[in-house]
């Protein structure tokens, strides 16, 4: 710039000079021509005077443009100098973006080829910068069942990628050092250019976490093992299996540990957890790897048994298991058994639902365990109709509540010394409209399963304490009797079955200390804890509690210490026996009378039918009794009559009041 300046000058100074010059001579010869003299000379000169002018204005011309160019350059100058600054920031900026997203951040050209990558990528991949620049492509850090996943099984790296704009991809991230992550890849295509940006975020502990949750949801905490969910989806891919392939056959079989309450009860939950675990774990051991294992909750597993060509194949394995189960689990430096109770289902391609497979199994193995422990039943023809029955029962039996198609029948309790009446057992029966009046053996356990026996006992409960007040009324205050009502295990544990009572006994305005609760002494051992606790709450409100057919279950000492018990029943199928020889139910009925004296309990003896259990059980000081000797269970309109009969008896036999007129002792 400076160089053009001077030359400008230069040439100024120099047409300054000519023109001078020129005009200097043009003055000279005019004044010669003026003389006379040279006219040529004078235009000569006169013409170069003129031409020199007109350069000297084309040169001041020039200059001036050359200065507006040397202006426009040094403008242009400074906006490049400008433009680069800007640049260099912005390249500074993004460079800074770049490398700090958070991510790790590659470009990837069109033949796949990583032709920039952050620190960030370059820490997690483990390699430098030059291993991975231009030499390798994004999908060679990817495993081998991610690509197959994101291109198919071809393998060609450069095949159409799913890194279109703004795609999100998840896969499997492997380093240089063959460690694994799984990440997620989000694709942004850099406009005008036929590269793609890719930023990949490490997902591992988020896919962790899905996986925990996935595993939670699928599986059983305490067995790891399926759960009903997860065994639902494998039945469900097995039926749809059958239908496709018709040599394909699977079975499943339902079990149930025999007693696994009495391992809770007596060993702890501690110890009945570490069993599950270990009855799961032997089972499995026992299965095909094919084979599934779920719990289903509690003590209660069932098997998907694949690809059993005929019965027999499946009849081996349980051979096996049940084999397997023979052997006890050592638990705490104890020994453990655990049968179980088996339920089959064999013809699984007659099904659609794989609910109705387990149902069924289920049905098997419930019938399994009626029929003793450690057995096994296949669900057959003869088990459908049974459970058929079972559920037109039940919805029998909800009608029946609304209808209120129940009656109590009652039998009386008597002192054994004098037959005097000093109670009576209320006894439901269902008085079906089709079929008649059933027992409550037949369809109590279903009430129990199906939770309609809360409702049915209410109203067993409220009718007891109406009538009892009916028979009161009629013999007057003195001596009371009292009322027996049937309490099944599941009511016995509900919470509200004190609330229950407390409103009756309010409604039908009873004594609470009239009326009397029967609970199985098997029931009482169920949730032993908590049995104890709600039989103190009964005992604290003023209701006496009987353990009902006493001597059928395995109650210890310290545990009949531990409950508030006014009496025991004992049970009939030892009065029954009472007189056969050898005399170990003699003995056993006289150990159960002694034992409650000792505990300061009442003993009644259930199901007395002869004379003979009757002096017998006197003899043994056995207080009261039961029995069809002194009268069979009866409607209220027949008790109402007994009633009328005992109190016309009352005046006459003071010290004897209220006597049955049958079974007197001799
Ligand atoms: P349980 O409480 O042990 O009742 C005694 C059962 O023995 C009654 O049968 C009664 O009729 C029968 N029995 C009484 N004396 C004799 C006898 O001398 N010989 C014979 N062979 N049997 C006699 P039932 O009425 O069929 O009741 C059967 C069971 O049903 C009852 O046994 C009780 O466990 C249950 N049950 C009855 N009513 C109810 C109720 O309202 N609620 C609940 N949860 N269970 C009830
Ligand atoms: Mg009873
Ligand atoms: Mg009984």
């Amino acid at each position: 710039m400076m160089k053009i300046k001077r030359h400008t000058t230069l040439l100024d100074k120099t047409g300054i000079l000519i023109i001078g010059t020129g005009a200097c001579l043009f003055y000279y010869y005019f004044e010669t021509t003026l003389r006379g003299e040279n006219l040529n000379i004078l235009i000569t000169i006169g013409i170069i005077l003129v031409i020199s002018l007109f350069t000297q204005y084309l040169l001041n011309d020039i200059n001036s443009s050359k200065g507006a160019l040397q202006q426009a350059n040094e403008t242009l100058e400074h906006r490049v100098r400008e433009r680069t600054e800007e640049l260099r920031n912005s390249e500074l900026k993004y460079r800074t973006i770049f490398e700090n997203t958070g991510a790790a951040t590659i470009i990837i050209e069109k033949d796949k080829k990583i032709s920039l990558a952050n620190s960030r990528f370059l820490d997690m991949s483990g390699c430098s910068r030059s291993e991975i620049i231009d030499r390798k492509t994004w999908v060679d850090f990817i495993d081998e069942k991610s690509y197959r996943k994101l291109f198919g099984d071809e393998k060609n790296p450069v095949a159409e990628m799913p890194g279109a704009h703004g795609k999100h991809v998840e896969c499997q991230f492997v380093d240089k050092h063959e460690n694994r992550k799984d990440i997620l890849i989000s694709f942004a295509q850099i406009p005008e250019t036929e590269a793609s940006v890719a930023s990949l975020t490490d997902i591992t502990e988020l896919k962790d976490a899905e996986r925990r949750i996935y595993f939670q949801a699928f599986h059983d905490a305490l067995t790891r093992l399926p759960n009903r969910a997860l065994f639902l989806e494998h039945l469900r891919v097995a039926i749809k299996r059958t239908k496709r392939r018709p040599d394909y056959h699977f079975a499943v079989i339902y079990l149930d540990i025999d007693r696994f309450k009495l391992v809770n009860d007596s060993l702890g939950h501690g110890v009945g957890d570490d069993l599950l675990v270990a009855f799961a774990a032997r089972i499995r051991e026992f299965l095909r790897d094919i084979d599934i294992l779920a719990r289903l909750g509690g003590d209660e597993f069932v098997i998907l048994l694949e690809e059993v060509c005929d019965p027999d194949c499946t009849n081996a394995i349980i051979e096996r298991l049940q084999q397997a189960l023979r052997k006890p689990f050592g638990l705490h430096g104890k020994e453990v058994f655990a049968p179980a109770s088996f339920g089959v289902v064999l013809n699984t391609q007659d099904y659609e639902q794989p609910e109705m497979i387990i149902r069924d199994a289920d049905a098997a193995m419930y019938h399994a365990k009626e029929s003793g422990r450690g057995q096994v039943k296949v669900f057959d023809k003869k088990l459908h109709a049974k459970t058929l029955h079972l559920l037109q029962q039940e919805t029998d039996l909800r009608n029946a509540v609304s209808r209120n198609q129940f009656q109590n029948h009652y039998q009386p309790i008597v002192r054994l010394d004098t037959a005097s009446v000093v109670g009576f057992e209320a006894l439901i029966r269902w008085n079906h409209p089709e079929t008649g009046m059933i027992s409550p053996d037949a369809f109590i356990l279903t009430a129990e399963e199906n939770g309609l026996i809360v409702p049915i006992t209410r109203l067993t409960l409220e009718r007891s304490c109406r009538d009892l007040q009916d028979w009161q009324n009629i013999l007057g205050k003195a001596p009371e009797f009292t009322v027996s009502v049937n309490i099944s295990c599941r009511h016995f544990l509900q919470p509200s079955l004190l609330d229950d009572l407390k409103e009756v006994l309010e409604r039908t305005g009873l004594p609470p200390h009239l009326l009397k609760l029967e609970i199985t002494e098997t029931a009482l051992m169920d949730e032993a804890d908590e049995s104890i606790r709600m039989a103190h709450r009964l005992r604290e409100f003023g209701i006496r509690l009987m353990i009902d057919d006493f001597g059928t279950g395995y109650s210890s000492l310290s545990y009949l210490q531990r409950l508030p018990i006014d009496t025991l029943k004992i049970d009939r199928s030892f009065i029954s026996k009472i007189q056969e020889n050898p005399e170990s139910n003699r003995n056993i009925v006289e150990a159960i009378v002694s034992l409650a004296h000792k505990l300061d309990m009442h003993v009644v003896a259930e199901g007395i039918e002869t004379p003979e259990q009757h002096a017998i059980l006197l003899d043994m000081k056995c207080e009261f009794g039961q029995g069809f000797l002194f009268s069979r269970p009866m409607p209220k309109s027949d008790v109402d009559a007994l009633v009328r009969q005992l109190g016309s008896f009352c005046p006459s036999k003071r010290d004897q009041p209220y006597c049955l007129t049958t079974g007197l002792p001799n």
